[in-house]
């Protein structure tokens, strides 16, 4: 293994198993690079009130023919509240479920069992779920959920196993695991630490803990000991869940040999993130082909940013897979399905927005979990039945393709990185960095195979050995002043070019400098109000000559306080990095400082930035790298307002585009001229809260 597949693997880049041989109905594999997807993998998830009667599940079967080809297939949950059900209700199911996916099939529909619960989510409708001799999910302070298992214990992994062999016998086309397959579930938080489970990590490791002592190690002491025993911990979440597919997968596939198994996820770093392993596994020995159903929380529309919140959630749960995972349906959930908490043009943007990130379909939970007519569910269905077409074409056109842009650092082992200096580590919540960035038409990427620049905030960097954090530094790199300080307590300050010099937090303005990379903005300046939204506005001081500053910090006076807050700097690698030390992730939304972060992010690329928008406009963006020569990408104008004259600078000779917008209506776009090795392509309008398809000539 060279030195640059050695990190780019603990970059947590590297995905793949062997080729898997491909027989989804949408897809035809070509090789493990580049599988052929001919239309998006649709399906809808439907409760147990849909399909318990007959008349119901006539009257749904009838509303999705009057809609044909909204979905391919039809995904039946086992149960409808979320702990493990009895497995004398799971047998009964299964027997009613077996008539009515063959009854879906005559309808022309796929038809799978969604296994809702296999250790159970949470505490719900305790008194008919399953009891007994069970393990249950238990925190690092020995509390448990009644409504969780223990997957490690082996009268749970007989209940998992029979349910999994009844819902085999049942003869579905597939079978979904849900997400319950994680830790960390109501009310007790992140598991599993019952005496079974830190028995199996004392094997795993040779080294005893109770429950106390491994809290102590996890958050006591010096900071290498800190992250090895939670890297180790880490691998044992991995090892847990690999141990719980490998029953899956034999139980299911003895029975019948090519049934496809999915799995639904999150953002699942205290997990590991292991889904390339977990994949392969499920393939099993025949290498069956896997689905994927990545997830995350947007139930409602109250709060738009959590739109593409979950869209960057999704991609990069998708960047982990290996390329011959083709059926990628993102979950679409409204949960409790009240039917005004997200509108209609919300869910089909939605579906859009995950398979801009990565996806190839989407999998739509969003009818009623009530055993009542559906009538208020059809112009719904009428909005997604309209919509098929573009979720096609956008699935045809972006297949596996990876992602190109701006890499949000995070790899399998970032979440042990979390409260590292104090506090508890079980707390820690998602490692990754939150911000800005993307909204102002700055392209996403979510592995750092296919990034341009990197984005670095904290503690990242522990999670990478010294080798890899050098190979980062020779590219281009956009850091906080805490990431700065974390990099050259370590010994890379010659390769950062600034040092943190002391920070205020209050009464402090950004104040552009008349650098090149600001342009016409010289002198703009930008007042966050460190009196209502708390930040640190950093000094810093150079520690190379050639680095540039780019702002300095101004008072209310409009007295001069800091030579420099944020800065730029060529290293003696040729690497290119960018500091900001104020407000360095949130307030990009005016025109001067989102002008200057597209400059600041186009030189750190050194021109390979594979697009942007140059306009004002609010606009998320996912740029495909090429397939056969040719350039595809997606963004949505997250805006309410109209955007007119959206000005799209694309990495290309050609100087022709297509744009689709959601009825799959084509407009021809010349370039209107260069600059440097962009074209620049002019959108006339794009509607509120629209996507458009863009693909080169
Ligand atoms: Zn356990």
């Amino acid at each position: 293994m060279n030195k640059f597949f050695v990190a780019l693997s603990f970059l947590g880049l590297i995905g793949c198993g062997p080729s898997m041989r491909s027989s989804n109905s949408t897809a035809v594999s070509t090789g493990p690079t580049n599988p052929k997807i001919d239309k998006a993998s649709i399906s809808f998830r439907i409760g147990v009130p849909l399909w318990s009667s007959q008349k119901r599940f006539e009257e749904v079967l009838n509303l999705f023919d009057k809609y044909k080809g909204v979905t391919d297939e039809i995904s039946f949950f086992t149960s409808a509240t979320h702990p493990p059900i009895p497995i004398d209700v799971f047998r009964e199911r299964a027997g009613i479920l077996k008539a009515r996916m063959a009854e879906a099939r005559k309808h022309g529909y796929k038809a799978g069992i969604n296994i809702l619960s296999t250790i159970g989510h949470h505490n719900e409708n305790l008194d008919n779920s399953l009891k007994g001799d069970y393990i249950n999910m238990t925190n690092i302070d020995g509390q448990i959920c009644k409504g969780s298992f223990c997957p490690n214990d082996d009268r749970v992994r007989e209940y998992v196993r029979i349910i999994y062999e009844l819902t085999a016998k049942a003869n579905p086309d597939y079978i979904w695991v849900d997400d319950d397959v994680r830790f960390g579930h109501m009310p007790i938080g992140l598991g599993c630490f019952c005496d079974n489970c830190l028995s199996v990590f004392q094997k795993e490791l040779g080294v005893k803990y109770t429950r106390e002592s491994l809290k102590s190690a996890f958050n006591d002491g010096e900071t290498e000991q800190k992250l090895k025993v939670r890297a180790e911990w880490l691998q044992h979440n991995r090892n847990t869940i690999s141990r719980l597919f490998t029953l899956i997968e034999q139980t299911v596939h003895k029975i019948s040999p090519d049934m496809q198994i999915g799995f639904m996820t999150g953002d699942r770093f205290y997990e590991g993130y292991d889904f390339d392993n977990w994949a392969k596994i499920l393939a099993g020995p025949k290498h069956t082909p896997v689905m994927w159903r990545p997830g995350g929380g947007y139930y409602n529309d109250n709060t738009t940013s959590e739109l593409v919140g979950k869209s960057h959630d999704v991609g990069r749960q998708v960047s982990v897979l290996p390329q011959d995972v083709v059926s990628i349906q993102s979950e679409i959930e409204n949960f409790p399905y009240q039917r005004l908490k997200k509108a209609a043009n919300s869910v089909a943007l939605e579906a859009c927005s995950h398979i801009a990130a990565g996806c190839t379909g989407a999998a739509f939970n969003v009818l009623s979990f009530y055993d009542e007519p559906l009538d208020e569910y059809e112009p719904l269905m009428a909005k997604l039945s309209e919509s098929r077409p573009f979720f096609d074409l956008m699935a045809s056109t972006l297949g596996r393709s990876p992602i190109s842009g701006i890499h949000t650092f995070w790899n399998k082992d970032s979440y042990i990185t979390g409260k590292i200096e104090e506090g508890n580590w079980l707390s820690a919540g998602n490692p990754v960095v939150n911000h800005d960035l993307y909204s102002i038409g700055l392209p996403a990427s979510y592995s750092g195979n296919a990034s341009k620049v990197t984005i670095l905030g904290k503690d990242n960097v522990l999670a990478l050995p010294k080798f890899v954090i050098k190979i980062l530094l020779e590219g281009g790199v956009y850091m906080d002043a805490q990431a700065l300080n974390q990099l050259n307590k370590m010994g890379f300050g010659e390769l950062t070019g600034f040092e943190p010099a002391g920070s205020d937090n209050v009464d402090r303005i950004e104040k552009f400098t008349n650098d090149p990379l600001n342009g016409i903005y010289s002198g703009r300046q930008r007042d966050n109000r460190q009196s209502f939204w708390k930040s640190e506005a950093w000094t810093l001081r150079r520690t190379d000559e050639k680095a540039r500053f780019l702002s300095s910090l101004v008072d209310y006076s409009c007295k001069d306080v800091s030579e420099c807050t944020s800065g730029v700097f060529e290293n003696k690698l040729g690497g290119r990095i960018c500091v900001s030390g104020y407000y360095p992730w949130t307030f990009m939304e005016n025109q001067s400082k989102g002008s200057q972060m597209k400059s600041v992010f186009r030189w750190l690329s050194r021109e390979t930035l594979p697009a942007y928008i140059s306009s004002f406009h609010k606009v998320n963006l996912w740029v495909r790298e090429p397939q056969n020569g040719r350039i595809a990408l997606a963004f949505t104008n997250s805006s309410f307002d109209a955007a007119q004259n959206v000005t799209l600078m694309l990495r290309t000779e050609n100087r022709t585009i297509k744009v689709y917008d959601m009825r799959c209506r084509e407009s021809v776009i010349q370039s209107s001229g260069t600059d440097g090795s962009y074209q620049k392509f002019v959108i006339p309008v794009v509607d509120p809260w629209q996507m458009r398809l863009v693909m080169c000539e």
